[in-house]
């Protein structure tokens, strides 16, 4: 008989019931330290007082109006945004796909608008993920998410990320955009290679494409830097926000220049739910939090004491992980035992949550505060359970 939760996911077994800061409690009795952080979502920890009180405190004035009429909460994120990124204007939504479908919107309006109708291609990368739609579907690299679920969504198409030889080769004049993750979490935990983004953005410029990051992983500070691009010292036109975004809270966000977004106007793109005065409220507060001062600066310094341990790890466990992978606190142990069981074990026997992703990767993805203690707390974790899995396999 089907569950009445449509079984979408392969679920595990534990259900919490409370989070504080890093941990999180189960309705049996125990404790983990959360280094999956709902996927990269709960930025700044569980039951944060600042984003909890915000939300509060708003869901008790207003919810929700629809964007039929002004929202100030959502004018104060949208000014907030602009003024720390390269964007202009901000359009919101409730989820990453939807930032994305979003972006490839924009982009496809800008090159109507400029009398290009014809360019509508995006030219994604090999591992890539980008979300679940129908569309986006089509921009994910993976066959196995598409099949039995009909044709395939036209005017996508792939070459290997960190390639471009590839992505030059890929360039024809029906093309609207380059759409990449700075950091590619799901495929496998890869960051770009030095010069890749930079050589996008003047491969953009040459051929009057728009480029478009996606974020919804690696943005809102989980690099170190508010945006991952700005590691590389350049901008995108368009970018992807959510997960981090909301530190919990669904709220996704479309991110472009005012070039970029020349195409759009009123009665063009929509959501009733997107940017409603709740999600805006919870979105500032976590904002209140990455931007205050020292904030970002912490979370490079201690994305650099966990990555130095972890290579450590690496070292003193060469059977079992082969290399440490990632930026800031998107971070990835390639492993060479299946990952899963690293997975279940710093789970089952050390306390400790992580998110899996492909090529056998085990992800660490704490939230952003995270003290030192934390991070000895895990590594002494993922150190002995590295110890038992040798043992096993011996
Ligand atoms: C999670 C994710 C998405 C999809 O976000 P949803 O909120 O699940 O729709 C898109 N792109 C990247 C890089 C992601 O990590």
């Amino acid at each position: 008989m089907v569950p009445s939760v449509m079984p979408t996911y392969g679920r595990i077994d534990i259900a919490f019931e409370r989070g504080e800061g890093p941990y999180l409690f189960a309705t049996d009795g125990r404790r983990f330290l959360d280094f999956a952080s709902g996927i990269a979502t709960n930025s700044i920890g569980h039951a944060h007082p600042h984003l909890v009180r915000a939300i509060c405190e708003q869901a008790a004035r207003v919810m929700h109006v629809s964007n039929l009429y002004r929202i100030p909460e959502q004018e104060k994120l949208a000014d907030r945004l602009v003024a720390s990124s390269f964007a202009d204007t901000v359009f919101f939504c409730n989820s990453g796909v939807e930032a994305l479908e979003g972006a490839t919107k924009v982009a496809r309006r800008y090159h109507f608008h400029n009398g290009e109708p014809n360019r509508t291609r995006i030219i994604c990368c090999t591992h890539s993920f980008h979300g679940r739609t129908l569309g986006m579907l089509s921009a994910t690299d993976k066959e196995a998410y598409r099949e039995g679920f009909g044709p395939r969504v036209q005017g996508f198409s792939h070459v290997a990320f960190g390639n471009l030889n590839e992505m030059r080769a890929a360039i024809s004049d029906d093309v609207a955009a380059i759409l990449v993750e700075p950091v590619q979490g799901e495929g496998g935990v890869n960051s770009a290679p030095e010069g890749y983004l930079r050589a996008l953005r003047e491969i953009a410029d040459e051929f009057g494409l728009l480029l478009i990051f996606d974020e919804v992983q690696c943005g809102m500070g989980r690099s170190g830097k508010l945006w991952a691009h700005e590691l590389a010292g350049m901008a995108p036109d368009i970018m992807a926000s959510a997960k981090g975004l909301g530190g919990g809270f669904p709220v996704g966000a479309v991110l472009a220049s005012e070039k970029a977004a020349s195409g759009m106007k009123p009665g063009l793109h929509g959501s009733t739910f997107g940017g409603n005065p709740l999600a805006m409220a919870a979105a500032n507060a976590v904002l209140d939090v990455l931007l205050a001062d020292g904030f970002l600066p912490q979370v490079e310094r201690i994305s650099a004491l966990l990555r130095g341990k972890l290579e450590a790890v690496v070292k003193r466990h060469p059977t079992v992980v082969e290399e440490v992978r990632g930026t800031g606190l998107l971070l990835g142990l390639k492993c060479l035992l299946p990952s899963g069981d690293l997975q279940t074990r710093l789970r089952e026997e050390q306390g400790l949550l992580t998110v899996g992703a492909a090529e056998n990767v085990l992800r660490l993805l704490p939230p952003l505060n995270i003290e030192e203690a934390h991070v000895q707390e895990a590594v002494k974790a993922i150190d002995t359970a590295c110890a038992g899995l040798a043992r096993d396999a011996a």
